[in-house]
């Protein structure tokens, strides 16, 4: 069984959900399915999640919440497009935050509790409230013993979807991760049912070999290992929440860092194994004052001397230079230009 999950982009509005509804039935052991709240996404300019967090605000003060209308209109309209009826849980997930007007985790999580009563509707897999089975520390990490008992409960022969980023506190009551720990929650699933991979939907080419956003002939690279891009999610690279990683390395989960908008073409795959293939990836981070970039490099030499010589004109000082890893501090204001230049080089 693989355990598949579609991040924000991917749920975000109607024709996103159309593809992963389709990525989700082409292959019958796609049978885990979890999904995160719909992101920014097609006409829709805000977060779901951001809105919940306003809500919140807006509701513990005692007022009414046009957030939370918001949120509820977004779901009204996308079931409309997508043919399926709503209406019933969208008013009881409205008189429930009311209730709860003050807790903010219960508010904050109905983005993907919402998503995921849709998208079982949708692929007419079965919903699992997140709430009943990830058992969450206070730490906010996963409490692997309790939510490993619930899993065990489950019948592995049908097929679920379940909201991320949320389940309940040790104690009671609902408790979310970390922004973004809808990746987390996928991946405690794929520990805690064994699965044979993780797929994780993304918008983006799996890891690059830098930041998209800042240049465009990224290339993709497509095996990694766990430390390696464990390393990288600390150092900046934003593409899953880094402790999913440790996770799946301990259970030994095979990983694949999908696009949703491009499925099977530019995607990584990652595992225990390092591999032969030569890659190299930059990333950075703490781009106010003073920045820190990471070069990561597999099967590429990049002499100390050449270094020096592709940054010549930036004011850089290298803080680590071994054969696999680079680390430079530069100034927040030069990074971008720094790793412009670095990956110019290394690309070619
Ligand atoms: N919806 C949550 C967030 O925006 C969790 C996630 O997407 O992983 O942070």
């Amino acid at each position: 069984m693989r355990v598949s999950k579609f991040g924000g982009t991917s749920m975000g509005c109607t024709d996103a959900i159309q593809l992963a509804r389709e990525i989700v039935t082409a292959d019958s052991t796609r049978r885990f399915i979890v999904v995160s709240a719909p992101g920014k996404a097609c006409i829709y300019s805000r977060k779901v999640t951001d809105l919940l967090i306003e809500a919140y605000t807006q509701l513990c003060v005692g007022g009414e919440s046009s957030s939370l209308e918001l949120v509820l209109d977004r779901f009204r309209e996308m079931a409309g497009h997508l043919g399926v009826d709503m209406e019933a849980e969208l008013e009881r997930c409205r008189e429930e935050v009311y209730i709860h007007r003050c807790q903010r985790d219960f508010i904050v999580s109905r983005g993907e509790y919402l998503m995921a009563l849709m998208f079982a509707k949708v692929t007419g897999y079965r919903f699992l409230d997140a709430a009943k089975f990830m058992v969450i520390k206070r730490n906010g990490k996963i409490d692997e013993v309790k939510t490993a008992e619930n899993f065990r409960r489950l019948d592995k022969s049908q097929s679920f979807v379940m909201g991320g980023f949320y389940g309940r506190a040790a104690g009671d009551g609902v408790k979310t991760f970390a922004r973004g720990g809808s990746d987390y929650s996928g991946a405690v699933v794929a520990c805690m049912l064994d699965a044979s991979l993780y797929e994780n939907f993304t918008d983006t080419h799996g890891v690059q070999s830098a930041n998209p956003s800042i240049i465009t002939d990224t290339k993709t690279v497509q095996f990694l290992d766990y430390n390696t891009l464990y390393k990288l999610s600390l150092g900046g690279a934003q593409v899953i929440f880094p402790e999913c990683l440790p996770l799946l390395k301990k259970y030994n989960i095979p990983l694949v860092i999908d696009n949703t908008f491009n499925h099977g073409r530019r995607f990584t795959a990652v595992s225990n194994d390092r591999t032969h293939m030569p890659f190299f990836s930059i990333t950075y981070s703490g781009i106010r004052a003073v920045a820190e970039v990471l070069i990561v490099l597999n099967h590429i030499k990049l002499e100390y001397d050449r270094l020096k010589e592709i940054l010549k004109g930036f004011e850089v000082y290298v803080s680590m230079y071994k054969r696999n890893e680079i680390r430079l501090i530069t100034a927040g204001e030069e990074v971008e230009e720094v790793v412009k230049r670095l990956h110019a080089y290394l690309i070619l």
